[in-house]
């Protein structure tokens, strides 16, 4: 039995290795290390692929993030409403403005947001929803836009897992009034460091994100607004360069992993399977199933079965264990346990499976056979 990671970025980087080295080998032979044109073509690439007028790279998809919240003016006394099942990030940066995180429930089918619970979390103080793609898979953008609407409220589109994805023919990033992307390695669009990006329609808010993830530069050593740090160097540029043009190709691959993963646990009733929105395209970044808890055993349940799988190869991972309003860091929020109960729920029966484009048939079929004979033996 071979033992199967959550993920292996060195059977990529085995396929387009060769490409890297003679970029990256060009870049460093350049002199020119931060700026210049590999990062501006990548930014133009990136807009061109997304279907945004405007990219803005930087260093990660948690400034990202937080450079389209000060894009917005939103800061101390505005609330910003998001999912409370996703990465710190997406709350983490709306905290750092000084604005307050709201915390939404989730649809126990998508993972995602529930949308039907978005208008109660509305006060005068709502500025802005931020939708997370999580998974891959896209919130139903229709939907979504319409409540921000009728609400006048901005959307930020946290697509770092979703990074290709799309509902309704468009691309996800380019729906909302801005999109933030990271290019963090296991992400679909991983750079070998961290990365992120920016993409708008709005160029009054590119231009402003460009000035701030600029140290607030408009002109040589004149700042007009308080800035940041925070730059995409070029290594990584040229690199995401590369693999920006095999994107399709490995979320296809993504996609056809898990319909052979659809087929394989099908069979198996003691655990729920992802659903694929309909409208929407996934790109898969987990694949994530529910153990599903029954009367008989305890919240330990999910756990046990992991470590079986793993004792016998197969390392799987738990995204998230904990929704984010109870995380220690929102106690003063004060959001009592039981509150949003779907992602309690689904945070104590997720497990997500071993997911990559590049992942063996074999592998699937191990990984199948596995959670079978865990179920029983957890
Ligand atoms: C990865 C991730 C981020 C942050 O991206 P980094 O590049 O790691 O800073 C934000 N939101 C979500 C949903 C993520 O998965």
């Amino acid at each position: 039995m071979n033992n199967i990671p959550p993920f292996d970025l060195t059977r990529q980087y085995k396929l387009i290795g060769a490409e890297i080295e003679i970029a990256t080998q060009q870049i460093l032979n350049s002199g020119r290390y931060i700026g210049g044109n590999a990062v501006k073509n990548f930014e133009q690439q990136f807009a061109d692929y997304i279907g945004t007028p405007e990219c803005i790279s930087c260093n990660s998809g948690t400034d990202a993030l937080y450079l389209a919240l000060r894009a917005l003016n939103i800061g101390a006394s505005d609330e910003v409403i998001t999912t409370t099942f996703t990465f710190i990030a997406t709350a983490e940066t709306i905290a750092i403005t000084g604005a307050k995180p709201v915390f939404a429930d989730i649809d126990a089918d998508t993972f995602n947001i529930d949308l039907d619970r978005i208008e109660a979390a509305i006060t005068p103080r709502t500025k802005a929803i931020i939708p997370v793609h999580l998974f891959g898979q896209p919130v139903n953008m229709t939907k979504l836009m319409a409540i921000a609407k009728k609400h006048n409220l901005f959307v930020i589109e946290d697509v770092a897992q979703a990074t290709g994805a799309e509902w309704e023919g468009e691309k996800l990033g380019s729906i909302g009034d801005i999109g933030c992307f990271s290019f963090y390695p296991t992400k679909n669009l991983g750079a070998c460091g961290d990365g992120g990006a920016i993409t708008t329609k709005d160029l009054t808010i590119a231009k402003k994100i460009r000035m701030m993830a600029n140290h607030g530069m408009s002109d040589r050593y004149q700042y007009e607004i308080t800035g940041v740090n925070s730059r995409l160097d070029a290594l990584q540029a040229a690199i995401l360069q590369i693999k920006l043009s095999r994107l399709d190709r490995w979320n296809q691959q993504r996609t056809e992993v898990a319909d052979r993963y659809q087929n394989l646990l099908a069979p198996i009733t003691e655990i729920k399977l992802p659903q694929a929105i309909f409208g929407g395209k996934s790109v898969w970044n987990q694949y994530t199933i529910r153990i599903k808890e029954t009367g008989k055993q305890t919240e330990t349940y999910r756990d046990k079965v992991r470590q079986e799988l793993k004792q016998i190869g197969v390392n799987c991972m738990v995204y998230y264990p904990m929704p984010l309003h109870l995380q220690p860091v929102y106690r003063d929020l004060g959001y009592p346990k039981g509150q949003l109960p779907v992602s309690e729920q689904v945070a104590r029966e997720v497990l997500s499976l071993p997911m990559f484009p590049e992942i063996y048939f074999e592998e699937q079929e191990q990984v199948a056979y596995s959670i079978k004979h865990s179920l029983v033996n957890a």
